[in-house]
Parts: C-alpha cells; sequence; structure tokens
C-alpha cells in the first residue's frame, strides 16, 4: 500500500506484484534491491528514511509512506520525514535501472582493485580523492572513508590521480577495503541517525586518524594534521605520514 507516493521520484510499485513471492534481497550501492519473478524493487533510504518491520495492523507513524505486506503476517514499512529516498520497479535485470548502470565496482567486492583505480584514473585531470569518492569509479567511498584510507596508504589527498603509480593503487585499494572492513565491523561512523542495536552511535567515528582532527596530533608521528577543501569537501591529512612522493601535486 502506499500512503504518500510523493518520494524523490513518485512510488513505483506495479498492481502484478500483490501475491509475488520475494526471491532475494540484495544491495547495490546504497540501493536495496528487492527481487522478484518479474523484476525489482530498488529502495532508497535517502537521507533520513528507514525500514522497519511491524505487525501487521500496527499503528502507523507519521512519514510511514509505503507499506508492503508480507505472507508472514508483518509488514515492511518505509518511513521517510524528508521523502529523498525512493521505491522503483525495474522489469527484468536491475542493472540495467538508470541509477545503477553507471555504478562503479562494489569496494568490498571481487572486482575492485588497484587496477581499477589505476584505469580510471588515466587521462583524467583529478585528484586522488576525488577519484576515490567518484561513484562511477567505485561506490561507496565517502568523504571520511577516503580520507581514512589514503592516509594509512601514505598518500596526499591533492594528487593528481594519473600520476600515481599502480603500486600505490594497490595499497591503496587495500586500504579502502581495511577501512570500509574495520567501520563495518565497528558499526559505522555515522554519528547521527544510525544507531546500532543497542542505540549507540557507531565507535569508529572515535578511532578516525585523520577526519575531523585538523590541528590535532598525527596518532602515528605527532605532527598537528592538515585539512583542505577538495571537491566542496574537508579533507585531512598528515604532511608527514602522507607523501606527494614525487607526484605532481594539483594545487
Ligand atoms: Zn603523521
Amino acid at each position: 500500500m502506499v500512503r504518500n507516493p510523493s518520494l524523490r521520484w513518485p512510488v513505483e510499485i506495479p498492481e502484478h506484484l500483490a501475491g509475488s513471492e520475494v526471491l532475494g534481497v540484495g544491495r547495490r550501492a546504497k540501493y536495496l534491491l528487492l527481487e522478484f519473478q518479474s523484476g525489482t524493487l530498488i529502495i532508497h533510504l535517502g537521507m533520513s528514511g528507514s525500514l522497519r518491520l511491524t505487525e501487521e495492523g500496527a499503528d502507523y507513524r507519521t512519514h510511514d509512506h509505503v507499506v508492503i505486506s508480507l505472507s508472514s503476517g508483518r509488514s515492511l514499512r518505509l518511513n521517510d520525514p524528508r521523502r529523498f529516498g525512493c521505491v522503483l520497479f525495474q522489469p527484468g535485470d536491475a542493472s540495467e535501472h538508470k541509477l545503477l548502470r553507471n555504478l562503479g565496482v562494489e569496494p568490498l567486492g571481487n572486482e575492485f582493485s588497484g587496477a581499477v583505480l589505476h584505469a580510471a584514473a588515466r587521462g583524467r585531470r583529478v585528484v586522488v580523492k576525488n577519484l576515490l569518492m567518484d561513484g562511477r569509479v567505485v561506490v561507496g567511498v565517502g568523504n571520511i572513508y577516503a580520507s581514512e584510507a589514503l592516509f594509512r596508504a601514505g598518500i596526499r589527498p591533492a594528487v593528481a590521480a594519473r600520476r600515481i603509480p599502480g603500486h600505490a593503487y594497490d595499497r591503496l585499494a587495500q586500504t579502502v577495503r581495511e577501512v570500509l572492513a574495520y567501520a563495518v565491523n565497528r558499526g559505522g561512523t555515522t554519528l547521527r541517525d544510525f544507531l546500532d542495536p543497542d542505540g549507540q552511535p557507531g565507535y569508529f567515528a572515535q578511532e578516525l586518524a585523520v577526519y575531523g582532527r585538523t590541528g590535532a596530533p598525527c596518532r602515528d608521528c605527532g605532527t598537528p594534521i592538515k585539512s583542505l577543501v577538495l571537491g566542496g569537501r574537508s579533507t585531512f591529512y598528515c604532511p608527514k605520514c602522507q607523501r606527494s612522493q614525487g607526484f605532481r601535486r594539483i594545487s
């Protein structure tokens, strides 16, 4: 049942899905995928959305916009106060949907490697941090994780991506995986909105090496952390641990 179709785009739930079986549940970047015989529901939680399972007939909360009734007697409800989320349907192969088809590789998947980054950097005038945050190259590496991965790899964020040699990209791909895997295990970084099942904010935020630590001593060498703005985003690095290594910087 659609209680309010006016999310970021009008809600698309074809009538023929009523009574059909959910064959699989997946994820691509920030999109949740509910797979049916005839196609896939693509759900995004936007800025403020959440999905919760409730007993059928439970009182609606304000901003419960979409209700999917399940054969178990429970229902899946999409609550989204700011309505930046979406529920869209793609017949056939979900990866052909316009929101999904240009997405880069998954950073924790088998396709991600230093070679992917190295190839994407070729001939492009972009700094390495912005390459790392380009969702057409690799998805899910947000501002915090890009800063932390570059610190661990010892690469300055403002280095021209095309000047970085393959072996340094191999190292960077490894640190991206490390940072993401560690953050997932520690319950994420987000300070507000997302709570772990015990209602506590993610712990990883308290262990960041550089992000948000301007002027504070580097945890490795004690040098004050510096910050700058790249691509409109605050960027943090240690001027001693993160070298330009002879790569030419884009100022
Ligand atoms: Zn340092």
